[in-house]
């Protein structure tokens, strides 16, 4: 009774629904359909939802989405096209102070291909905004002022437009294309530099304001290697190759040889982040955690194509292994991928609702363009090839899957996934949209303007869920009409 006493206005509202740490309290395991969030209050457009979030320790993307590492989802050309979805700030950019010289300047334009560069009392990122450099502060100095200070030709701090820190990528460019400067810095509440966004990259960005580069100005991308001799050869390739990110592929992270590989390329490249895993379980996140990694995969078993749960009886369903694994990663800074069973959008949203950063899709973006290999037509159906990286299918045609799924010494190979085909999808540049607008829209519903509000909603048990029984999750989908099309964008 005392839920419902009055206390002035229209009273209190009676608790309803169950806080995560409830809804994981019991001993069965749950996944997304299991479940659904309960819907909260709604004070900002769709449109404004942040979905600004981190990869790794060190990596944050713009968007959560990540394709799988498998032969029949990710090669170039869905790397390239995922990674022009993620562009973001550039938080690392040349900076000098005032007591820099134009020399300094054209050094830089030298070696970076640029000019305009914000200028911060130290010379560092995060230290007070004085003034910027750009080309037509020091285009008409003579080849002998190459010593002139830079606090002499810079436009000072007070006619520059910035915008303040927390701006969205979106507003950011609009402001640059009002103020018509090449540069827009993003400056903190104590006029510290904390980013900056460029007119070039803009233009260049202007049919992928999303996208993601690294330091270098070339796209985020990540690989897959494994936990063998032969693998650090490859990782060497990598690095050169400019990799961002690598990810330990592996079925069962939590080996000896995973954890020598992590030790092995923070020792080799300290600073090249490394994602572990997979997991399921806080313990077997510990010990990768506590080897170094900057990242976890999560998910054993849940893939569409898998059936390690079938053979090899280790695995968990996923809402629980997502939840579980970043409630215990979060205290050390490490997020988590979820990664396979994802379905439908809903999934992605709930994913990141049980404390994931980022989810990892297979079989969502198989079969797309932008997908490896050609389609075929099977009872009038466009269809491209999807297989599991454990099916026999691959680990005939790839040493690299069965690295993820054997041992070096096994004699026989035993199969954890599937070998199949799915219907055309078209270009991933209509789909991934889908997939962001639908992101947005789940948190509009609940009420949480970004990711980052989203998790904290959660763990603080103001975001409240519900089990659905079997009743309840046919209710939930379409039902009782003699025929339907069912388009989704
Ligand atoms: P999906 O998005 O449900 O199709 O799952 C894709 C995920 O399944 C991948 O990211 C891998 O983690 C996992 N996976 C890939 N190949 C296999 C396999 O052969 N057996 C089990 N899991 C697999």
């Amino acid at each position: 009774m005392a839920d419902y006493l009055i206390s002035g206005g229209t009273g209190y509202v009676p608790e309803d629904g169950l806080t995560a740490q409830q809804l994981f309290a019991s001993a069965d395991g749950l996944t997304y359909n299991d479940f659904l969030i309960l819907p909260g209050f709604i004070d900002f457009i769709a449109d404004e939802v942040d979905l600004t979030s981190a990869l790794t320790r060190k990596i944050t993307l713009k968007t959560p989405l990540i394709s799988s590492p498998m032969d029949t989802v990710t090669e170039a050309d869905m790397a390239i096209a995922m990674a022009k979805f993620e562009q973001g700030f550039i938080t690392d950019p040349v900076v000098l102070s005032p007591s820099h010289t134009v020399g300094d300047v054209l050094e830089a334009k030298m070696r970076h291909g640029f000019s305009g560069i914000p200028i911060t009392e130290t010379g560092t990122m995060g230290s007070k905004l004085v003034g910027i450099v750009t080309s037509r502060d020091i285009d008409f100095l003579a080849e002998k002022d190459h010593t002139t200070l830079l606090s002499e030709v810079m436009t000072p701090r007070i006619e520059l437009v910035v915008a303040p820190a927390g701006v969205t990528l979106k507003e950011a460019n609009e402001i640059l294309q009002r103020s018509k400067k090449g540069k827009l810095p993003i400056v903190n509440d104590h006029d510290e530099l904390v980013a900056i966004i460029a007119r070039t990259d803009l233009k260049k960005n202007r049919d992928y304001p999303l996208a993601s580069k690294d330091s270098h100005k070339q796209l985020l991308c990540g690989a897959a290697v494994g936990t063998r001799e032969d693998d650090k050869y490859r990782l060497d390739l990598l690095t050169q190759a400019g990799v961002d990110v690598i990810v330990l592929d592996s079925s069962q992270g939590n080996s000896v040889y995973q954890i020598a590989m992590v030790h092995y390329i923070k020792q080799k490249y300290p600073h090249l982040q490394v994602i572990g895993g997979n997991v399921v379980t806080a313990a077997q996140a510990k010990n990768l955690i506590d080897a170094g990694v900057d990242g976890l995969r999560v998910g054993m078993g849940c893939g569409s194509i898998c059936i390690t749960q079938e053979v090899m009886a280790c695995g968990r369903p996923q809402g629980t292994a997502v939840y579980k694994v970043a409630e215990y990663a979060r205290r050390f800074g490490v997020p988590i991928i979820a990664d396979g069973g994802i379905q439908t959008v809903g999934h992605v949203v709930k994913a990141l609702a049980l404390g994931a950063s980022t989810v990892m899709m297979g079989s969502l973006l198989a079969a797309t363009t932008e997908a490896p290999g050609e389609y075929f037509f099977s009872d009038g159906v466009r269809l491209k090839k999807y297989r599991g990286m454990g099916s026999l299918d691959a680990m005939e045609k790839s040493s690299s899957s069965q690295k993820r799924y054997f041992s070096e010494g096994d004699k026989v190979k035993i199969a954890q996934g599937v070998s199949g085909s799915i219907q055309d999808k078209g270009s991933i540049q209509k789909f991934v949209p889908y997939l962001i607008a639908g992101i947005q829209h789940g948190c509009q519903d609940i009420g949480a303007r970004s990711l980052s509000v989203l998790r904290s909603m959660m763990y603080s048990g103001e975001l409240k869920f519900e089990k659905r029984t079997m009743s309840a999750q046919i209710e939930g989908g379409v039902h009782g009409l003699h025929s339907y099309e069912k388009r989704l964008y």
